[in-house]
């Protein structure tokens, strides 16, 4: 393991080891362990590596700057390798997970696409983009699209060969293995770094790479996951595994203070930013590189106490004790939303909307739990899943909550809720099925269900 010496925010070479906080048997293949049985005499000593199969001591090395709270691992052998064989093939899975997330690029950047477009006056035919770990370029195809980009200002870079394979073959873009094999002279209006950086070695290194190729009036993109300040999976999934929460793959765990250092400290600031949907978002502009980066320091022994209520959260969260997860981790939406399901609490609408009201002032207005109000207001006016209603009070609230989600957030779930609304409740079913025409162009493998609706709606009749 190659160890990473120096701290990629504050320089230091001070670490405390974190792997005691970490379940072994999640990451070591079973059947090495059994092989080997010095593992069984003395576990925590010699330890075999899923990564690569190899057998070292201390295998994850999940730790934490002493002097910073920066929390990393050390870096495996090979990365560039590993993320090729993560695919085999693009799969429509794949291509369902970056359309989810186009609608989204499309309201935080709008400005800046039409500013790259050259039917708008902005910045003339030459402007330029790319996509750093651009999987099959489904985004890189949208931005090509949008701004009615010449296909040879459009680049992007993808470790793993499948997805790069069918980005060039498929969509027809220019996409190479590392942005090394870009032209030097290249220089861009915008980089994406979308859910890549807390997956790359030395990011500090990384992002002053980029910007050697970006023109100095270009524009930085970049997201990343937010665990350490909410316990949330960034795909929507229930989060009930603190080992999946924090995912070997993620070799940098970035809170929003480590984070904005590291955009300081490679002279970038942020102009723009998200942390609602998908992780943490933010749009960048170059500034200078400062010649002495202070870091803001987050006490190291704090962010160990953090850890720690979040894995004991999870684990009193997977036992159904909802109150005692959330007396030790408060910032923890599915821990509500639960509760609020769990039957103790579903006895009546009142009780369940004051569970999910107190776990919207704790979750900083999550979106789950405002979907999870919409929810029980349709549930609970008597209205069967599957059936048409009456639209009620409560189904106009669930559709006020839910057109303002939309609004902020432009996903699948939410257009499918709202065709539900105008077609089975309001009987408009225009306007329901221009909501599932959304549904269908972001998720195609949706086209059964929602034409099986638009089967409902006019096999009963129009008035
Ligand atoms: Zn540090």
């Amino acid at each position: 393991m190659r160890e990473p010496i120096k701290c990629s925010i504050c320089d230091s070479e001070d670490w405390h080891n974190l792997d005691n906080l970490r379940d072994p048997k999640y990451w070591y293949n079973q059947n090495m362990i059994e092989l080997h049985n010095d593992y069984k005499t003395d576990p925590g000593q010699f330890d075999v590596d899923v990564r690569d199969g190899k057998v070292r001591f201390n295998p994850i090395g999940f730790k934490v700057c002493k002097s910073c709270g920066y929390l990393t691992y050390d870096y495996p052998e090979n990365i560039e390798d590993q993320y090729d064989k993560q695919r085999d093939f693009i799969r429509v899975m794949n291509i369902v997970t970056n359309n989810r997330k186009i609608r989204k690029h499309e309201k935080f950047l709008k400005e800046i696409f039409d500013e790259l477009s050259p039917s708008q006056n902005g910045r003339g035919f030459s402007s330029k983009v790319l996509d750093v770990g651009c999987a099959q370029g489904t985004f890189l195809k949208y931005i090509k699209d949008r701004c009615n980009l010449d296909n040879s200002n459009v680049f992007g870079t993808e470790f793993s060969s499948a997805a790069r394979e069918f980005g060039k073959n498929y969509y027809g873009l220019n996409i190479v293995k590392d942005i090394s094999q870009v032209d030097k002279s290249e220089r861009f209006d915008l980089i994406s770094y979308y859910h890549v950086i807390e997956h790359v070695e030395h990011p500090d290194r990384e992002l002053l790479r980029i910007r050697n190729y970006l023109k100095k009036d270009g524009y930085l993109y970049m997201s990343i996951p937010h665990w350490c300040e909410r316990l949330e999976e960034a795909s929507g999934a229930i989060c009930d595994s603190f080992e999946n929460l924090y995912h070997l793959n993620h070799i940098n765990c970035f809170t929003f203070h480590s984070f904005e250092n590291l955009i300081k400290k490679c002279g970038f600031e942020i102009v723009k930013s998200d942390d609602q949907m998908y992780g943490y978002t933010v749009l960048c502009k170059m500034v200078d590189i400062p010649e002495k980066f202070k870091p803001i320091q987050e006490n190291y022994k704090e962010i160990i106490k953090s850890l720690k209520s979040q894995k004991e959260a999870i684990n009193m969260f997977v036992q159904k004790k909802y109150d005692e997860a959330l007396k030790v981790y408060k910032n923890f939406p599915d821990a509500y939303i639960m509760k609020s399901i769990d039957q103790r609490n579903n006895k009546s609408f009142e009780m369940q909307d004051q569970i999910l009201v107190e776990g919207l002032k704790n979750c900083r207005d999550s979106l789950k739990i405002r979907e999870q109000r919409a929810a029980i207001r349709m549930q609970w006016d008597g209205n069967v899943e599957g059936e048409f209603g009456v639209y009620t009070n409560r189904v106009k609230e669930a559709e006020h909550i839910l057109t303002a989600l939309l609004e902020e957030h432009p996903s699948e779930q939410y257009y499918f809720s709202l065709a539900v609304i105008e077609g089975k409740y309001k009987k408009d079913y225009g306007k329901a099925i221009k909501y599932l025409e959304e549904v269908i162009e972001i998720n195609p493998m949706r086209i059964g269900e929602c034409m099986n609706m638009v089967g409902q709606f006019y096999s009963r009749g129009t008035t």
